[in-house]
Parts: C-alpha cells; sequence; structure tokens
C-alpha cells in the first residue's frame, strides 16, 4: 500500500502515521523528519533546507523531489510506504504521480486529518517530541503530558521542542499551509483518492476511525 497524508501542520499527521505505519507494517516516511535529520548531518540538502525552515515557508521543490525520489527507489520501501508531508504544493504532487509511474506503483488513498483551525496553534506550541530517534514517541504538554515532565515515559530520554514549534514561526507555517497544501485536497478529490477523518479529540479514537475509514480492521 502507499497512503499519503494531508492535514495542516498540528493536524496530528506524526502521530496517526507512526501509529499506521506499525499497525500495517509500512515505512512511515515524513518530510520534515528527513529535512531535520539532514540539517543536522549538515548534508548538502540540508545546509540548502535550513534556512527556509527557519522562517517556516516550504523549502524549493527540487530538494523534496530529489530526496524522495532517492528514497523511494530504495529497497527498504518495496513493502508500501506512507508519505507525511510530501508533497506540499500542486507542483510537488505532479512530480510525485511522475515518481510512482516510474516505480511502476499507484497511490492506494490520501487521507486527510481535519482540524479546526483555532485549535492548531495551541497543539503545535505544546507539541513535545521523544530526543531518542528510536523512539521517537510524541507528547503535548496539555493534551498528552508525559509521566514525568520533559522526560519520555517509555524510555526516560529527554524531550525535545522544534525549533519552529514557537509561536512566533506558527502563523508564518499556517498561512503557508491554507496558501499551498490545502489545495491539494481539491488536486486528490478529483482523483476520487480522498478519504477525510475527523483529527480532533483522543488520539486512539482518531485511529480506529482511521482504520474503519481505510477498511484495514482485522
Ligand atoms: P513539518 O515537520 O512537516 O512541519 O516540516 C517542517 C518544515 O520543513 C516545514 O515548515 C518546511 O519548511 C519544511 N518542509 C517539510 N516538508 C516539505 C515539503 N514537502 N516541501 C517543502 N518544504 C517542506
Amino acid at each position: 500500500m502507499q497512503i499519503l497524508f494531508l492535514g495542516a501542520p498540528g493536524a496530528g499527521k506524526g502521530t496517526q502515521c507512526k501509529m499506521l505505519a506499525r499497525h500495517l507494517d509500512l515505512l512511515h516516511l515524513s518530510s520534515g523528519d528527513l529535512l531535520r535529520e539532514a540539517v543536522k548531518l549538515g548534508t548538502a540538502a540540508g545546509v540548502a533546507a535550513k534556512s527556509f525552515m527557519d522562517k517556516g515557508v516550504l523549502v524549493p521543490d527540487s530538494i523534496l523531489i530529489d530526496m524522495f525520489r532517492e528514497k523511494l527507489h530504495t529497497p527498504e520501501c518495496q513493502k508500501g510506504f506512507i508519505l507525511d508531508g510530501f508533497p506540499r504544493n500542486v507542483a510537488q504532487a505532479k512530480a510525485l504521480n511522475e515518481l510512482f509511474e516510474e516505480l511502476n506503483r499507484k497511490l492506494s488513498v490520501v487521507v486527510n486529518l481535519q482540524v479546526d483551525q483555532k485549535l492548531l496553534t495551541e497543539r503545535i506550541c505544546g507539541r513535545r517530541i521523544c530526543s531518542n530517534k528510536e523512539c521517537n514517541a510524541p507528547y503535548h504538554v496539555k493534551f498528552a503530558p508525559p509521566k514525568e515532565e520533559n522526560v519520555c515515559s517509555l524510555c526516560g530520554a529527554p524531550l525535545t521542542h522544534r525549533s519552529d514549534d514557537r509561536e512566533e514561526l506558527v502563523a508564518a507555517r499556517l498561512k503557508t499551509y491554507f496558501e499551498q497544501t490545502e489545495p491539494l485536497i481539491e488536486f486528490y478529490d478529483k482523483q476520487l483518492l480522498l478519504r477525510t477523518v475527523d483529527g480532533e479529540g483522543d488520539p486512539d479514537e482518531i485511529f480506529a476511525d482511521l482504520l474503519r475509514t481505510l477498511k484495514v480492521l482485522a
């Protein structure tokens, strides 16, 4: 299966994608995580991407398209994958269609995780993530706090706060989403691939709803 997730920053894509990847044994490919890793490693793509990420705007399409072309051709993607954060505009979506043709694969379904705009800022600013890359568990200071403040309840590693999850940048990121990414909802709806899932409420209930929508409860 090849699944694509759409949704604003803070809609809960990361959390649901991780749960679904585990459930279906698919590879979870988050463009944001791949970019942050590239920045940390100081690769050419990371160096080029950093100034855009620091402003909360989109990194140039060619960087993302090259990154995903390389990734999707690796053997670990053979079993199927979940795309989270790519594509982020119509040009990237068209490039992805071409990539699927190269790979002789098809998108199985596109999930749009729907959350009221008013909730997004609070969700983003309170987000914390386990710093242990193997664990990567998501938390929220209000909605899903760890047992001990700033410590992962699963593995004991410290939690981190993404530098672009601060209030100053959130407005820019949401503006970028509504201007450039939201049109993809119509783009994929026209291709009859779109399923909308309500992203508000308890993550386990949202996940159950997601499985019902995808009809993969087994
Ligand atoms: P995310 O973790 O998905 O919120 O992404 C963090 C940042 O990475 C975004 O604010 C963008 O600057 C950049 N980014 C992630 N995915 C893409 C993409 N598909 N196209 C362009 N920039 C991206």
